[in-house]
């Protein structure tokens, strides 16, 4: 849903030729609304749309030839920002074990992301054990038993009789005796924060002093999660949040919210039932996936790597002068050749992908077009137009293609002249240029 009013956003406002003071106001409110249905904190809304505004408007991107582009990269950018920026690894201790306890409500996760991490750590060759102090269910130490089997760790689970204080102790002696790695301490939760609770937690970090205190958040309970987080910090210090449920179509906001509220990061985030669904928290990948943008960064990035400024800038005055040839498409493909298949290129610009499917150009196609393009005369490469039925039978003998790939071709080469004036929002004054067609 967010992803939807994002898109929305933008298709807005690619539409527009340039960006105004107003339409950047429009957009904003826009983004602003998105944010707030998807259940973003209204407090971590408002200063991101401070933040967008503030560079939004900013004589660089008013007097660029893309400023929808420039927009998105924007609020790109500020999003990843919220989110903090880069990956964050669990800190292991240097005299092992390093101990990581979970914590947060019942059923938020806990339980399948302490067997996730164990999962995680043992593929990397570390040696990792579980403690279940949960007492207050027998089915929680029956779980965290079988958890531990599936990923086959160690586990110290003795049952219901010991305290969860106790508990965790024994388990951290045991863990240095079997020379540990990484030693998870899965802890109760209740349906909601409970003081009863927090004393029993506050007493295990006390005696078994972890090195990463992680809070596991349902990324479905929304900012309802911020608040619960919000006081479990301040009672646990917590060092570091699991996103869970991410599988869900709930996603966005609880994420960008916590990490925004609490300043602590997001190290993972749980994507499925399964004890290996769990995945390194990227905040520049969630911000693009929040945008609904695919990889519009990277493909920004590969097109800055692969062009120099000034022929992007030269491709760009022919496009919004309707100038753009044959000659400057099989330039583009051999770019995009460097650059990986049009296909897979093309689905990296939003809103693209569903737009541009028929015009699908992958490596194999690559080859025939360029032939095709290099038996047509300097003038037809100029003037695509010119080419009548006889001259295309003539490409087609002398390229070895059939008259249907040259007509193919032509196509596709129209078809994308008019999305490029599109996307560069060049449609209105383009007309008033060169005659086409
Ligand atoms: P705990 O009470 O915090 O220990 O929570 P559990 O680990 O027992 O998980 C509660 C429920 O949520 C279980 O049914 C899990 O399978 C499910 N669950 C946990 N993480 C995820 C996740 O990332 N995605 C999905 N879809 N379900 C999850
Ligand atoms: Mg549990």
């Amino acid at each position: 849903q967010l992803q939807n009013s994002f898109q929305k956003v933008f298709k807005d406002l690619r539409g527009q030729g340039k960006i105004s003071e107003s339409n950047i106001q429009e957009a904003l409110r826009e983004v602003r609304v998105a944010l707030l249905d998807a259940d973003v904190n209204i407090k971590v809304v408002r200063q991101f749309i401070a933040q967008v505004k503030e560079k939004a408007m900013g004589q660089d991107v008013l007097q660029s030839l893309t400023p929808g582009q420039q927009f998105i990269k924007i609020v790109d950018e500020e999003l990843t920002a919220l989110m903090g920026q880069t990956h964050t690894k669990l800190h292991l201790s240097n005299t092992p074990p390093t101990v990581v306890m979970m914590c947060g409500l019942q059923g938020s996760g806990k339980t399948t992301t302490a067997g996730k991490l164990a999962a995680s750590y043992k593929k990397q060759g570390r040696k990792v054990m579980l403690a279940g102090a949960d007492i207050y269910r027998p089915a929680a130490v029956e779980q965290i038993r079988t958890v531990a089997e599936q990923v086959g760790v160690d586990v110290y689970a003795p049952g219901t009789h010991m305290s969860p204080v106790d508990i965790c102790n024994e388990a951290k002696r045991l863990a240095e005796g079997r020379q540990v790695d990484l030693l998870i301490l899965d802890t109760a939760g209740r349906l909601h924060i409970d003081d009863e609770l927090m004393q029993e937690l506050v007493q295990i970090k006390e005696s078994a002093t972890p090195d990463e205190i992680l809070f596991v958040a349902d990324a479905m309970t929304g900012q309802e999660a911020v608040n619960v987080a919000s006081s479990f910090d301040e009672r646990l210090s917590l060092s570091g949040v699991i996103l869970t449920k991410m599988d869900s179509d709930a996603r966005g906001g609880a994420a960008l919210s916590i990490r925004a509220v609490l300043g602590k990061p997001i190290k993972y985030i749980g994507s499925g039932e399964k004890l290996d669904a769990l995945e390194p928290f990227h905040p520049d990948r969630v911000a693009s996936r929040i945008l609904g943008m695919g990889d519009m960064l990277s493909l920004i990035e590969k097109a800055e790597g692969v062009y120099d400024e000034k022929s992007a800038k030269q491709l760009e005055q022919k496009i919004r002068s309707n100038e753009f040839t044959l000659d400057d498409f099989k330039d583009q493909l051999m770019q995009i050749k460097k650059m990986g298949s049009l296909g897979s290129l093309v689905k990296m610009i939003p809103g693209m992908g569903s737009k541009m499917g028929d015009m699908d150009v992958d490596d194999s196609q690559y080859k025939p077009v360029v032939a095709i393009i290099d038996s047509m005369t300097g003038k037809e490469r100029k003037k695509p137009e010119i080419i009548n039925a006889s001259r295309r039978r003539r490409i087609a003998k002398g390229s070895g293609r059939t008259v249907q790939e040259v007509n193919r071709l032509l196509k596709q080469f129209q078809d994308m002249r008019k999305m490029m004036k599109q996307f560069t929002g060049s449609g209105a004054k383009g007309k008033g240029g060169k005659k086409q067609q």
